[in-house]
């Protein structure tokens, strides 16, 4: 019994390696995050598999189906919209199922935009800390309030619309000197590095209306 965990692109589609395409045109079934979505990059390679949605609202009686393909001998590969299952994706509550059925899992390794950010920061990354997207309302304050002494590099995922509340934010607890980089729409055409202090940027974010798909990376204390 085997699930590979495949990653996928996060916007150029070239960016998929050789053993993730031929795993996905060896296994029995794949499970998508959004079925019509991954259409596109299966189309491309041309994969024509049984396709089975699995997402974060998918409730016990579609994991116990997907348990049932382990069961019958079937092999599956998961895939997420974009980059890695599991970063910031579903996949957590599949694998610990399967691991409890004594399913393989094997990862197939690639892209994800945590890394597609930090690398070309020009921030530390001997040692960062990812933090996923970050609380929208309970809970907010207290994480960025803990950044102020944070001496690692930090990534997170922020979504556009709340970009400039988050400067804003960032500048009142961790301070207008901190050094930061948004990294926009990776691997896409319009892709930006966009580098500065956490106040230049709250100042610049104030009249700029971000669009596209962003990843922040701030600079420890001290750095
Ligand atoms: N599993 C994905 C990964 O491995 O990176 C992350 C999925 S998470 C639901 C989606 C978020 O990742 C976006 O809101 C954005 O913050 C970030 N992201 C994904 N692709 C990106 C890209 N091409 N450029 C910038 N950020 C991206």
């Amino acid at each position: 019994m085997k699930l590979y965990i495949v990653s996928t692109p996060i916007g150029n589609l070239g960016d998929i390696t050789f053993r993730a395409i031929e795993t996905l045109k060896a296994v029995d079934v794949i499970l998508a995050e959004d079925t019509r979505h991954s259409q596109i990059l299966l189309k491309k390679y041309d994969i024509d598999k049984q396709v089975v949605s699995y997402h974060s609202h998918s409730g016990n009686s579609k994991l116990e189906k997907i348990l049932d393909f382990f069961k019958e001998g079937k092999e599956c590969a998961l895939i997420s919209d974009a980059g890695t299952p599991g970063i910031s994706d579903p996949a957590y509550s599949l694998i610990q199922a399967a691991l409890e059925i004594g399913v393989e899992i094997i990862p197939i390794p690639g892209a994800t935009a945590i890394l597609a950010a930090l690398v070309p920061s020009g921030l530390p990354m001997n040692q960062f800390l990812y933090l996923g997207f970050l609380p929208i309302k309970k809970g907010r304050q207290t994480v960025l309030k803990s950044l102020a002494d944070e001496e690692r590099t930090v990534v997170f995922y922020e979504s556009p619309h709340r970009i400039a509340k988050t400067l804003s934010q960032l500048e009142e607890f961790v301070g207008a000197q901190r050094k930061i980089v948004l990294a926009r729409e990776l691997t896409k055409i319009h892709e930006e590095f966009i580098r500065g202090t956490v106040g230049e940027l709250n100042a610049m974010f104030k009249t700029r209306n971000p669009k596209g798909e962003f990843v922040i990376v701030l600079g420890g204390l001290n750095y």
